[in-house]
């Protein structure tokens, strides 16, 4: 028999995935000799065996790959024979250039949770228990490569059987990282809102009475903090919202298995599976009418739900029977609560008692959103349990850093075609949330080994990412318009090449002519768009202050329809209790142009008409007004093929539709009290057809018939299904978010295509 020697790499989500035991037991399996080691580009094989033996062996690689790993390539090299005696798995390291993929962090997985609950095991009720195919990793991970020592375990010596099992090639936590067990591993404490230790010996029990008794806690998770209470505990709820000073948006529960998923929401085979995968996402699931305290998610036919996914979350379940409120842990929009100290002077006013442990958590990474909408995931936000794994696209994008957005920033580092996505960043608006961001492009960068080669960022001269760019002096850099990046983010996602169409509806963004934009249709390529269309130009009365009081957007739109005798028009319901002296200011300015800066932004003709309607004038929450509006239009679903008018015009540069009739028919609506849900319906009808109507006009021009949706806006899952449908059978392709938000969570993944394309443009 010939004996060859083969050296195997293997590239891709190797590491921290039980890959080693893995090809180690493979290796006996094929009777081969040799050695198995991580490298910075992954997994090294030298192993020498027949050649039937050795290409037995590669097969299997492949097809029987641990459940958490991705192979992304494998190569193979003949070599000169060694004379290897056996097989073994040697040390990491950490010379080359890395390439090895971090993986995101994984919900307990069922071997863990049987041994969590046998009270025979040595790890009987031990809330840290991990193993190669579970637990925490981005959240503790300090340095590459993914070693204990580069951890937030180093600080954590193992126990002699922990050391053991974490050495053993064939036991299931041979280099598990965060390996731990009762006699060396972190430990839960329960804590007073000082700080002060309530309880060390039994805390679980001790957290689960005060649940019951209608306390708030702050829990400790994976990547922060959250703040728990009794969701069907109604008085719990309303300190809850009173303390968190959050008034209407709706909260996240947690619940103990899918059984009970179902006692409160409709859920979907899909929708299980999903609420059950490895990243346990939050899924917003239809509400069933039932006993959760109505202040959980008030005015919203969607609940966010989840399910346990640490030890510790199952080990609380185990001792109660209701489920839990789980929302972040921070004061209204702050970024979430992850570090202890930190949390304790943050959420100390918040919460009665601390449920936490001494498991640094090194990154801050917020619960993922998700939902499920024609088969499949539709994001809204894709943080823990998705992040920093890659996006694999089908163009190699280069090495390009895409810093985002503004608002829900992710940013995005590309190599070939991989694109970091990163987790949720948040809202770049405070110093803690910049230097969040700043540090976790430089960890991105060590972490994934790429030096980008240009910067992507977005026009708006006063995003805090922007500047962030602008200071970088070593790098080329290039700027992106923000509508331009939802619809390449969308194309990239979706490996479009060519020209789209492209309906870009979104809140705010900065236009090309300085205006806000938000109703866009584009035509064109990730190189090239034209703004083909977009809504007319209102003035947004007060900039920024309009979008916290939607009263002033619809004061904006009635003043375009109507000029100087606007207040004659509007409803006088709209006019109520409104200061005299304060809208003889706004129409002042308004016919001035001052402070107002105009706006095509569909988020803000949504805000209007909810103004208008009377569902709703101020806002404390990002897109509330919206939202309800949607609720609203849910529950008057019956309405069919009502519409209101509006002209599709030819404007100098693009088609400009001209909603005043819109907004007169809904004043003749309202004088008529039409049913507000009904006028909700509608309205949301109407959008639909525009977007249907300049599609096709679009598509007489240029003859192209693939449309992309994207931005905010079309979180609204009525407005989202009412378009796809009208789209598909005006025989259109329609292609949506499914992999990064609709919302500026994908913009970085947009931005990176386009700049990337342009360089490479530059560089043919
Ligand atoms: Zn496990
Ligand atoms: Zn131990
Ligand atoms: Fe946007």
């Amino acid at each position: 028999m010939t004996v060859l020697r083969w050296l195997v790499k293997v590239g891709g989500i190797v590491q921290g995935v039980g890959f080693r035991p893995f090809i180690y037991n493979l290796a006996g399996v094929h009777d081969l000799k040799g050695f198995v080691a991580n490298s910075s580009e992954g997994v090294e094989i030298d192993v020498e065996g027949s050649r039937e033996a050795l290409e037995g062996f590669l097969n299997e690689i492949r097809e029987k790959a641990p459940p958490l790993s991705m192979i992304e390539d494998i190569s193979v090299q003949e070599k000169v024979l060694a004379g290897y005696q056996a097989f073994e798995i040697r040390e990491s390291e950490r010379s080359g250039k890395a390439k090895t993929l971090v993986s995101a962090d994984v919900c307990i997985c069922e071997d863990c949770l049987k041994e969590v609950f046998d009270p025979g095991d040595r790890r009987y009720r031990y809330p840290f228990i991990n193993c190669t195919n579970c637990g925490p990793r981005f959240t503790i991970i300090r340095d590459v490569p993914y070693d204990r020592d580069f951890t937030t375990m180093s600080t954590f010596p193992m126990c002699p059987e922990c050391f053991s099992e974490y050495h053993d090639p064939v036991d299931r936590r041979f280099h598990a990282q965060p390996n731990a067990c009762h006699q060396c591993g972190p430990s839960v404490l329960l804590k007073d809102a000082s700080g002060g230790v309530v309880e060390k010996d039994n805390p679980l029990p001790a957290a689960a009475r005060l649940l019951q008794a209608g306390y708030l806690l702050a829990v400790k998770g994976l990547g922060g903090y959250h703040l728990a209470c009794n969701a069907l505990d109604h008085e719990a709820v309303r300190i809850l919202r009173e303390r968190k000073v959050r008034e209407d948006k709706p909260f996240a529960v947690m619940v103990n298995d899918i059984t009970e998923a179902k006692k409160y929401c409709h859920v979907s085979d899909l929708e299980a599976e999903l609420l059950q995968s490895q990243a346990r996402p939050i899924v917003l699931l239809r509400k069933k009418s039932g006993t959760l305290a109505p202040q959980v998610a008030p005015e919203n036919a969607f609940l966010g739900l989840m399910l346990p996914y640490t030890p510790l979350h199952y080990l609380l379940f185990e001792q109660i029977e209701f489920p839990l409120v789980m929302t972040s842990g921070n004061l209204s929009d702050e970024p979430i609560a992850y570090e202890d100290r930190d949390a304790l002077m943050r959420l100390g006013d918040v919460a009665d008692y601390f449920l936490t442990h001494n498991r640094e958590i090194r990154h801050r990474c917020d619960d993922s959103v998700t939902r499920v909408y024609r088969g499949d995931r539709y994001p809204v936000r894709r943080s823990r349990g998705y992040a920093p794994a890659p996006v694999r696209l089908d163009f190699d994008l280069g090495r390009v850093l895409a810093v985002g957005a503004e608002q829900k920033n992710t940013f995005c580092l590309t190599k070939g075609n991989y694109a970091f996505v990163s987790h949720h960043v948040g809202d770049l608006e405070n110093l803690e949330t910049l230097q969040a961001f700043e540090e976790s492009i430089e960890l991105y960068k060590r972490l994934f080994q790429v030096e980008p080669e240009i910067i992507a960022y977005d026009y708006h001269p006063e995003y805090l990412s922007t500047k962030y760019a602008m200071a970088n002096d070593d790098l080329p850099k290039t700027g992106v318009q923000h509508h331009h990046a939802h619809i390449a983010g969308c194309m990239a996602e979706h490996g479009l090449t060519g020209n789209v169409i492209g309906a870009a509806f979104d809140g705010t963004g900065f236009g090309i002519d300085g205006a806000i934009w938000g109703g866009e249709f584009f035509y064109g390529s990730p190189v090239e768009f034209k703004r083909i269309a977009h809504l007319k130009y209102v003035p947004m009365p007060g900039g920024a202050k309009a979008i916290r009081e939607p009263w002033r957007m619809a004061a904006g739109y009635l003043r375009t329809c109507f000029g100087k005798q606007w207040r004659d028009a509007a409803p006088v319901t709209f006019l109520a209790g409104k200061n005299g002296m304060l809208l003889d200011t706004l129409d002042d300015m308004m016919e001035k142009w001052i402070n107002c800066p105009p706006t095509s932004s569909m988020g803000r003709f949504f805000d209007a008409t909810a103004a208008l309607i009377g569902i709703r004038e101020t806002v404390n929450y990002e897109g509330q007004a919206a939202i309800e509006l949607e609720q609203r239009a849910i529950s008057a679903l019956r309405g069919g093929d009502i519409t209101y008018n509006y002209v599709i015009q030819n404007g100098s540069q693009a088609w400009e539709i001209d909603t005043g009739k819109v907004i007169s028919e809904i004043l003749e609506d309202c004088r008529r009290k039409v049913e507000q849900d009904l006028m909700a319906y509608k309205f949301h009808n109407t959008v639909k057809n525009m977007l249907v109507e300049v599609c096709r006009k679009a598509r007489d021009q240029y003859g192209e018939n693939r449309v992309c949706l994207s931005g905010g806006v079309f979180q609204n899952i009525l407005l989202l299904d009412m378009v796809y449908r009208a789209l598909e059978e005006n025989g259109f392709t329609v292609f949506i978010h499914r992999i990064v938000p609709a919302n500026d969570g994908g913009i970085s993944l947009g931005q990176a295509l386009i700049a990337s394309e342009r360089r490479r443009l530059v560089c043919v």
